[in-house]
């Protein structure tokens, strides 16, 4: 087997190890959500419509910047999504999208998730955005996600669920840890009352302060690590 081929392999299995986490603390239930990582001229995507449990490292679906796809199984429904942010966030290596039930529940709001708290700013900016609500699978979606996107690593979309992005797959599933508990705090607060936000000359520091915030500096904001090789096959 090629060394490209074998990199291949690994990134389906990170890929599949990450599905399966994200349905173990609770991210994702059965099929819903989906996951890629960059590679060569495309991405690496999880089939349509398969529970983590069943995935194969040769399930998982090549898919190039043209939308075109390679393997055995039908990319994920939201490839397109995943296609528009590679193409547009060239710092962007991995992609992650769930229904986590606390962003599900601001995301059928409508509301997005306004700077109630700090660690907000982990996410890029001030708030994390709710795109507008549109089908599954469409580039309506998509292109709302990538307005919500703008600045930010992550999203709620209405109705649907959240999309993490990060410049490595532990770091979109952090990011996507990170968004659920914000979004329960945000959903708990509300319960109470009116939540004072704080400032955006605030969270402008906090967005500073965080991109040389613990393992940030290493994969948060810094550039891809060395080794991450994208030329070569396909396979
Ligand atoms: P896929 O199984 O096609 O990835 O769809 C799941 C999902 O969450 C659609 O938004
Ligand atoms: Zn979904």
């Amino acid at each position: 087997m090629s060394e490209r081929s074998i990199r291949s392999t690994t990134h389906r299995l990170a890929i599949i190890d990450a599905a399966l986490r994200m349905e173990k603390i609770g991210l994702n239930k059965g099929t819903a959500g989906n996951i890629s990582v960059r590679w060569n001229d495309g991405f690496l995507v999880t089939p349509s419509g398969m529970p983590p449990q069943r995935l194969r490292p040769e399930d998982i679906v090549f898919v190039d910047m043209e939308g075109d796809p390679q393997g055995t199984r039908r990319p994920s429904s939201e490839w397109r999504f995943h296609r528009d942010i590679y193409a547009g966030r060239p710092e962007v290596e991995a992609v992650v999208h769930g229904h986590p039930p606390f962003c599900v529940a601001l995301a059928v709001l409508h509301k997005s998730i306004p700077p109630y708290h700090y660690m907000v700013a982990k996410a890029g900016g001030r708030d994390i955005r709710c795109a507008p609500y549109a089908s599954f699978g469409t580039q309506a979606l998509s292109d709302h996600a990538m307005a919500a996107l703008d600045d930010r690593k992550a999203c709620l979309l209405a109705n649907h669920g959240m999309i993490a992005t990060g410049r490595t797959l532990d770091g979109a599933i952090a990011l996507a840890i990170e968004v659920e508990e914000l979004a329960e705090g945000y959903w708990r607060a509300l319960q109470l009352g009116e939540p004072f936000l704080l400032s955006d000359e605030e969270m402008s520091s906090m967005v500073t302060r965080f991109a040389a915030y613990g393992e940030n500096a290493q994969t948060g904001d810094q550039p891809a690590p060395a080794g991450h090789d994208k030329s070569g096959d396909r396979a």
